[in-house]
């Protein structure tokens, strides 16, 4: 039977398309993913790859016609099939009848600026994966002893098994590892911030004096610090034990591996092996400790950051290698445990991927701290010496060698994919990542992956959102693919920074007109009640629209403050519904209102 091509959902408030070019001709043989034709939306125009190969058998749009969404555009079959059994093509969409949401962004905005009708030229969606036309999901035939199997059971494939479970899906989850939970409950999100917490109790004890609490000088007892970290953890190991029984996910320890498109070898601790045969499978296998030639862990001087969340001493003193947010996490909890702190970064500026002024500002801060920072700097070589570790540093034509108890290197992740059985469904991996489409599909379009083992951002929530996004798909579910510009990042170091959308620069490099509007907390009452009056809210919009493009926060509770930014980008929402969007006082919420305000030039407090 012919494949569909359908005109695209390009993003939530696009109800329509309009085909500008065609690149193939009926009768052309076709590739998957080949560009077909090329659209024009209010806010995007791009190239619509192919959902199959084959032969094009019809195009029922032509050029300048207007398509509404999910309408079918073009048929794809083998040579010599008919065209005709898809439905009969609706007719074009008036110019009369946009859906209300489309319309709104064409309102002017709060302060009019009346400038040239300019049709603005961005990213068709999500960097990547790459925004692909939502095919409804493979349907392989056949008997299965599931539904779906998931192989990795971290916050993107236990979230995943939840959402099947919720679906009447019969699911099982398989993890090598002792406990369910993967990187983000066991040996990252979860047991950092735990970290981090007793870090800020101390700061705020040292402080308690200014607030009128005499607690005296406070200790810390790094015991009992690891002891309430592995409680709470603990805890959300049994959460997650809970929930699959609650959700009827079946939980398999031992090693997974693809034997085929619908099967799973399951290997357990004993060496036992058993095969799970599924209709759907899920890699969600994550990623470990990224390691480097020039800086070998031993797991005892030269360390990563499994190694060191299990260290119950706090280092006299610590290099840590990588200034992204796991090295600068660390580097704010030994600083405050008591360690002398180097923070080294390759790159120009801390928390590199951040808006630049949210960067200069974090390393500011940091420095106060008494942190030292060393941006633009190469790690030569790292050795042991004595009872601690001997590091050679570049920076520019410059050589330093420092010497320090402990060196961190926390300069990122690699995916895991080998012993996955890729090649028992013929996937190769692209730059280590395992290749997928929008839908979080492979190319066997009954294998997903979806977290760390794709080529998206390592985020927690973000595994968790394309777990969802994958399982209901295979559900049948009408999804959409993420628009990775609206997932937020969040960094939990003293200060903490949460961020949303494009920053500055790159909302100028994708051709908007920028306006951008700050407030500092130093003008916030809320902060200064708290005692923490430094940073500030900077908001990145589009002149022409109003649109909230970015919302940059670094400050007190930034991680946060950042939720009301993430629904602001969601509903496509205009600096001027922020700012009227009234805000209780005092909160430190209010410097996102102002924020807005000062985008159109009137903040009220500054
Ligand atoms: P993982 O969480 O890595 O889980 C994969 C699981 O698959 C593991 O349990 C592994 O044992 C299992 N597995 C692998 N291969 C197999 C196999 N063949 N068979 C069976 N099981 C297998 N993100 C945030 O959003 N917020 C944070 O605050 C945050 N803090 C972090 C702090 C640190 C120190 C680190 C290292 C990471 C942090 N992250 C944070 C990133 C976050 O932890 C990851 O993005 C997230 O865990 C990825 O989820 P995942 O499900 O893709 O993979």
């Amino acid at each position: 039977m012919a494949t569909e091509v359908v005109m695209p959902q390009m993003g939530e408030s696009i109800a329509e398309g309009t085909i500008t070019k065609w690149l193939v001709e009926v009768g052309d043989q076709v590739e998957r993913d080949q560009p077909l034709f090329e659209i024009s939306t209010d806010k995007v125009d791009a190239e619509i790859p192919s959902p199959a190969a084959g032969v094009l058998l019809e195009i029922r749009h032509k050029a300048g016609d207007t398509v509404q969404v999910q309408n079918v555009v073009a048929l794809i079959g083998a040579e010599g099939e008919k065209a005709g059994e898809a439905p009969p093509a609706p007719a074009p969409v008036d110019e009369g009848e946009r859906p209300e949401k489309a319309a709104k962004a064409e309102k002017p905005a709060a302060e009019p600026e009346p400038k040239e009708e300019k049709k603005e030229k961005v990213p068709a969606a999500p960097p990547a994966p790459k925004a692909t036309p939502v095919a409804k999901p493979a349907q392989p035939e056949g008997e299965f002893d599931y539904d779906l199997v998931i192989i990795g059971s971290g916050p993107g494939g236990y979230v995943g098994g939840i959402r099947a479970g919720q679906l009447g899906l019969k699911v099982a989850c398989v993890e090598r590892d002792e406990r369910f939970g993967g990187t983000c409950t066991l040996r990252g999100c979860i047991p950092t911030k735990a970290l981090l917490h007793s870090a800020e109790v101390l700061d705020e004890a040292r402080h308690a004096g200014d607030f009128g609490v005499g607690l005296g000088e406070p200790t810390l007892d790094i015991e009992k610090v690891h002891a309430y970290k592995r409680g709470v953890v603990d805890k959300s190991v049994k959460g997650i034990e809970f929930l699959f029984k609650k959700n009827k996910v079946e939980g398999i320890k031992g090693h997974g591996r693809l034997a085929g498109p619908n099967a799973v070898e399951v290997t357990a601790a004993d060496g036992s092996t058993r095969k799970l045969t599924a209709r759907f499978v899920m890699i969600a296998t994550g990623s470990v400790p990224r390691e480097i030639p020039v800086a070998k862990c031993d797991g005892e001087r030269i360390v990563n950051s499994d190694h060191v969340l299990e260290m119950a001493r706090v280092p006299k003193s610590i290099v840590v290698l990588g200034a992204g947010a796991v090295g600068a996490e660390f580097a704010s909890v030994y600083r405050s445990f008591g360690s002398e702190v180097t923070l080294v970064e390759m790159l120009p500026r801390v928390l590199p991927i951040e808006d630049e002024e949210i960067s200069k500002e974090v390393e500011r801060q940091l420095k106060k701290r008494g942190i030292k920072v060393m941006t633009g700097t190469t790690l030569k070589s790292a050795e042991r010496a004595g009872d601690g570790v001997k590091v050679t540093l570049q920076q520019k034509n410059m050589e330093a060698t420092l010497e320090a108890e402990l060196l961190l290197v926390a300069v990122g992740r690699a995916p895991v994919t080998e012993d996955v059985g890729l090649d028992t469904i013929g996937v190769e991996t692209e730059k280590g990542y395992v290749p997928v489409n929008g839908t979080m599909q492979t190319r066997t379009p009954n294998v997903y992956a979806i977290g760390d083992v794709v080529n998206t951002p390592w985020l927690a929530h973000i595994a968790s959102a394309e777990a969802i996004l994958a399982v209901e798909h295979m559900a049948g579910l009408d999804v959409t693919p993420l628009d990775y510009d609206q997932t937020p990042s969040c960094t939990y170091c003293d200060p903490e920074v949460g961020s949303v959308g494009l920053s500055e620069a790159k909302a100028k490099e994708r051709g908007y007109d920028v306006v951008t509007g700050k407030f500092q907390f130093s003008a916030s009452g809320k902060a200064r009640i708290v005692g923490k009056p430094s940073g500030f809210v900077k908001i990145v919009r589009d002149k022409k629209y109003d649109e909230v493009l970015g919302v940059h926060i670094v400050g007190p509770h930034a991680t946060d403050l950042i939720a009301e930014a993430c629904v602001a980008l969601r509903l496509e929402a205009t600096a001027e519904e922020l700012f009227r969007t009234i805000h209780a006082h005092p909160t430190l919420a209010e410097a996102v209102m102002e924020a807005a305000h000062a985008s159109h030039g009137s903040p009220i407090h500054s």
